[in-house]
């Protein structure tokens, strides 16, 4: 669809794109200079497999300060994206035919990193209509080869925050149970309207060198950073050795210049992010203010991140075919439901301009509403919906 849309803009065409999930603003101005000043020093080498020492020194008190956690450097690995700290964690976890348990909406790349490393993903799903996982069904899903379960919260698509009386329990019941909890904490503190992402640490009674609690995080959402590729993992230090072991034989190391941005990032100015918060928190008013506004169309408001995951199915179940349709008629791109695991809806992203959010939904609205004016102007174009 990404193409599909790339090439309609390349042909010049007016194509919103609603798909995209990474803020527009600048780098920090700190991650930029620090990464110059490394740049400049000419002195660009390997970095210890595992992080520079600088970074680790940051991303240190980052955690004591944002989870009121004390790890040691050897906790810490730092990789090229949350993404590569992800795959290592479960190529170091899971033996073929292991099972990881992934909670139903995912992003994307859970199941498909669980499949190379050739363990099997399986999937929770909430009750139709919800969009939250309940633990009796996780209980359940559970068998003698669940290694680890994965929790993303604030959620990626759903934008969903888990509530803290589920991460209790999932906490509990993972020591109990001694499975690994993957807490891919990347949108942490992008959280709306006073309300908190409650982390798995506040709950877990193990020593973390005992624990089975790993947590990923990095600079890509929070400051915007996607194109760096920094992000890390915090977890036992046996475990944080076999992935240095992996990325060793990987990557070799995430590069200097992109650590110092990331150092930048972390140890400069952090009312950037608290800025971020509020643009994407004022974006969410608007799209869920549009979405209302559209008949037919079930919508849950999003405590976080910067996505929402409407459902569709008055209009039509199959979130391929509904994807297809709008960026055909309405030159819109939206990410279908199914890619998420979820039929009948679509990930909307609001991270983008205000202006592309209203135009968009309006759009939308035209294509699908047979309430809504049957004529609209979609960049100097006037369109006359006959479809309807
Ligand atoms: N986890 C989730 C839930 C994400 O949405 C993303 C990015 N789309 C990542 C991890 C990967 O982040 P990074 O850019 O740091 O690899």
């Amino acid at each position: 669809m990404n193409e599909e849309a790339e090439l309609l803009r390349q042909r010049g065409e007016p194509v919103i794109h609603l798909g995209i999930g990474e803020p527009k603003n600048r780098a920090p101005i700190n991650a930029i200079l620090n990464s110059a000043a490394k740049l400049n020093s000419g002195n660009i080498k390997y970095s210890p497999t595992d992080g520079i020492p600088s970074l680790k020194k940051a991303i240190i008190e980052y955690t004591e300060e944002n989870y009121d956690k004390v790890v040691e450097p050897e906790n810490i690995i730092v990789t090229s994206g949350a993404k590569q700290a992800i795959y290592n964690i479960l190529y170091t976890l899971l033996n073929p035919q292991d099972e990881i348990i992934i909670l139903s909406p995912y992003w994307v790349s859970y199941p498909e990193i669980a499949k190379m490393v050739y363990g099997i993903p399986v999937f929770v799903t909430p009750e139709d209509g919800s969009l939250h996982p309940r633990m009796e069904d996780i209980i359940e899903s559970v068998s003698s080869s669940t290694k680890a379960i994965i929790v993303n919260s604030p959620n990626n698509p759903s934008g969903l925050v888990f509530k803290e009386e589920f991460i209790k329990e999932i906490v509990e019941f993972c020591e109990k149970k001694q499975i690994y909890l993957i807490m891919d904490d990347i949108y942490h503190k992008l959280v709306f309207d006073g309300k908190k992402a409650v982390s798995c640490y506040k709950f877990a009674q193990e020593d973390i060198n005992e624990s089975r609690i790993i947590s990923v995080n990095g600079v890509s959402k929070l400051y915007g950073m996607t194109g760096f590729r920094i992000g890390w993992a915090i977890a036992p230090s046996r475990l944080v050795r076999v992935m240095t072991n992996i990325q060793a034989q990987t990557t070799s190391c995430a590069s200097v210049i992109l650590q110092a941005a990331a150092e930048g990032a972390l140890i400069g100015m952090q009312s950037i992010v608290e800025n971020l918060r509020l643009t994407i928190q004022n974006n969410r008013d608007i799209i869920m203010r549009e979405l209302r506004s559209f008949n037919g169309v079930k919508t849950t408001e999003p405590d976080g991140a910067f996505y929402c995951f409407p459902d569709f199915r008055a209009y039509e179940p199959d979130s391929v075919k509904l994807s297809e349709f709008l960026l055909k008629k309405a030159l819109v791109v939206t990410v279908p439901g199914k890619e998420f695991g979820m039929e009948g809806r679509l990930r909307l992203s609001f991270s983008g301009s205000v202006n592309d959010l209203v135009e968009g939904v309006a759009r939308m609205k035209w294509a699908l509403d047979p309430s809504s004016p049957n004529e609209i102007y979609i960049g100097d174009k006037k369109m006359t919906r006959d479809w309807l």
